[in-house]
Formats: C-alpha cells, sequence, structure tokens
C-alpha cells in the first residue's frame, strides 16, 4: 500500500500533468474571443504567486490579462501599523512575536528584523499558538503577537485569545491587524481606473468565509466569480469556467476548489471569530485607503487580550515614498515591473515596499520569476 506521503505526492502530480495543462490551455484558446481582451483579477496573492512560478501567463492567449488583486495582507497594511506595533515593543518587558513574513517589511525607522538587530526583544512565530506558548514561559515579560492575514488567520488568533482567557494568562495581548476580503473587492468594484471582466476567487480565505459572501459581485456587479486552488490545473480550470459564464453571458459564483472549500464555509471558525472580534468602523490599507468596515478589532469581552487598549498606540499615519507606485500596483492599474523603482532601487533584498517583501507579494513574484528569467534570458544571448 502506497504511504500518505506518495499518495499526496501523486494528488499534487495530478495538478501539473503536462498533457492536461496543455489540453486545458488548448481549450481555454478556443474559448477565448479572439476580438476581445479580458481582465481577469486574482484576488488572492496566493494565485499571483503560482502565476508567476508555474508560468501560467506564457501559455494563455495574450488577450486574457490576469490583474493581481489585494489579497496578500502583509502587502496592504500601511507603514503607520507596522510603526504602532514596534512602539509597543519599545516599552520594557515586552517581546514582539510576529510571523516571519512581517520581519522584513520596511516601518519608518526600519523593519522588525532592523529593530531586532538593535536589540529590541522580536521573535518570529510560526503561529498565535507559539506567541502564547512564549507568554508561558516568560511569565515576567508582556507578549505582545503582531496579528495579521485575512479571514484565513483570524480564526487561529481568536482561538488563542479564547485559550489565554480560559488560562488566565494576562502577559499576551494581540495587536490585531486582521483584515476582511470582501470590503477590499467592494473598494476595488468601486475603483473609478479599475475595468474588469471576471474574478479568480481567493481560496484560502473561502475555506473559512466559503462561496456565499461573494453572490453581490455575481448578481450586483454582474461579475462571474470562481473560486479556486492554487495548482496550475486550478487555475486554468478557473479560467476556463470564467469563460464559459462570460461566453454565455451569465454571472454566478462557482466553486472550483471543492476539495478544499465548503460553501457554506467553516462554522467553527466563524463561530471563533464572532466570539473574540468585532468590525472596526474604518481602517486604512495601504494603497486603496480607509475602507469602512473591513478589519476586525478584539472587542469589549477579551480587551485585557488587546495590545491596542493595553498600551498607548500612537496611531501613525505614514505615506509611502512619492516615487513607490504600490497603490497602483496594488489596483491592478500598473504591472509591478511598470513602477518607477522595480528592480533598481526596490528588490527584494532591499524592498522599498511591502509587495516586494511577502513572497505572495506581486512585485516580488514578478522579481523572483518573470525578472530574473529574463535576465538569465539576457546573459545566454550573451554567452
Ligand atoms: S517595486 Fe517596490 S515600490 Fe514599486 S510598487 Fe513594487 S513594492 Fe512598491
Amino acid at each position: 500500500m502506497a504511504s500518505k506521503e506518495e499518495i499526496g505526492m501523486r494528488f499534487v502530480d495530478e495538478f501539473r500533468e503536462p498533457e492536461l495543462i496543455s489540453k486545458t490551455a488548448e481549450e481555454i484558446r478556443r474559448l477565448a474571443d479572439r476580438e476581445r481582451h479580458y481582465r481577469m483579477m486574482e484576488v488572492c496573492g496566493g494565485h499571483t504567486h503560482a502565476i508567476y512560478r508555474f508560468g501560467l501567463k506564457d501559455i494563455l492567449p495574450e488577450n486574457i490579462e490576469l490583474i493581481h488583486g489585494p489579497g496578500c495582507p502583509v502587502c496592504v497594511l500601511p507603514m503607520g501599523r507596522i510603526d504602532d506595533g514596534l512602539s509597543i515593543a519599545q516599552q520594557p518587558d515586552v517581546i514582539f512575536a510576529a510571523f516571519g513574513d512581517m520581519m522584513r517589511v520596511p516601518g519608518t525607522l526600519g523593519s522588525p528584523l532592523e529593530h531586532k538587530a538593535r536589540g529590541m526583544d522580536v521573535r518570529i512565530v510560526y503561529s498565535p499558538s507559539d506567541a502564547l506558548k512564549l507568554a508561558r514561559l516568560n511569565p515576567d515579560r508582556h507578549v505582545m503577537f503582531f496579528a495579521i492575514g485575512f479571514e484565513t488567520t483570524a480564526p487561529s488568533t481568536a482561538l488563542t485569545i479564547m485559550r489565554a482567557k480560559a488560562e488566565g494568562l494576562r502577559n499576551f495581548s494581540v495587536f490585531c491587524n486582521h483584515v476582511t476580503i470582501i470590503p477590499a473587492i467592494r473598494a476595488i468594484l468601486d475603483s473609478p481606473d479599475m475595468r474588469l471582466d471576471a474574478f479568480i476567487g481567493p481560496g484560502h480565505v473561502s475555506t473559512v468565509i466559503g462561496c456565499r459572501p461573494y453572490e453581490w459581485i455575481a448578481q450586483n456587479e454582474r461579475k462571474p466569480i470562481v473560486v479556486s486552488g492554487f495548482e496550475p490545473l486550478d487555475m486554468l480550470q478557473s479560467i476556463v469556467m470564467l469563460l464559459h459564464q462570460l461566453k454565455a453571458g451569465e454571472a454566478k459564483v462557482e466553486n472550483q476548489y471543492k476539495r478544499v472549500v465548503p460553501w457554506e464555509g467553516n462554522r467553527a471558525a466563524l463561530k471563533a471569530m464572532a466570539e473574540v472580534f468585532e468590525l472596526r468602523p474604518y481602517f486604512e490599507w495601504r494603497g486603496l485607503g480607509f475602507i469602512s468596515q473591513s478589519a476586525l478589532r478584539v472587542n469589549a469581552k477579551y480587551a485585557e487580550w488587546d495590545a491596542e487598549q493595553r498600551f498607548a498606540v500612537p496611531g501613525i499615519r505614514v505615506t509611502d515614498p512619492k516615487a513607490a507606485q504600490c497603490g497602483e500596483v496594488l489596483k491592478g492599474v500598473l504591472k509591478p515591473h511598470q513602477c518607477k523603482l522595480f528592480g533598481r532601487e526596490c528588490t527584494p533584498e532591499h524592498p522599498m515596499g511591502a509587495l516586494m517583501v511577502s513572497s505572495e507579494g506581486s512585485c516580488a513574484a514578478y522579481y523572483n520569476y518573470e525578472h530574473r528569467k529574463a535576465a538569465m534570458v539576457s546573459l545566454s544571448s550573451m554567452a
């Protein structure tokens, strides 16, 4: 009998099978109307990464344009929130704990990693419960977890806060930066410079919220949306499904990622979020500005574990450097390489904007796959 690992590997292989990929790409070419230009937004940063990693852009017809959306939580976090979080960590006995992808995100006075080099107690954790463990191990210190992410990661933060309360662990708090995906999509659709035909719906977020919250996009905005997985065949199949809808003049929500995404979402995860969080009246998104009811904060029942209520937070607002065009790239108005700083002042080694930091950021994904590939080709032509 095959081991679990072998079964797992076969499963992934099926979604990367070259013959099926070329058949599906052929179907896309057959379905796409040559007289028409299609603009499809992949909302999720994981999809953006997959598009560049697997070279999907190269096998699609030129008249299908993929627009990268705002679904990378690190990328949409304004610099002021990073400064606010770091300012709490400057207080005596505070340990700043965050996921690894936050560590290189620049704040006004440097990234968390640079603050660590200057002596701040900054720790990388792999989950909120790791941060809680840190609090148990350091009863004389205060551990502040810098929480970030869409509805995908918010439930585990909520469960950790519930756990801290149940254990009576008072040297732990959360600086909450969790955001919600639907208001961001609404802001994109309201943006006057944005013209889209369809959406490739986010796979990870939908495992929690399900497919129902997207119905207004189909019903009110008349845009088809297909919730998609992250393997090459997932994404190509999703494009086929979108093209079928567009060809038939339909607009509906479909679920290509049924093996993971339940239509109604994950009720237990939603319940944990509802128990601990409430919607903020508004929240600033990098590149998109203030969006109402687009982020979560810890509710009064759990105030003791809310870093914003336990500490004085300066509420710093920072404007991005003028030449940085993160906002336009986030809204899909510009491609990453069209930013004036791309590949020169701004690289993954020296990021000027958050889109160059996270592997899900469109600038980093473009740089790591497309830009490096182009550089290799030009070097090999010189040899
Ligand atoms: S290249 Fe850098 S500055 Fe320009 S949009 Fe990307 S992350 Fe922002």
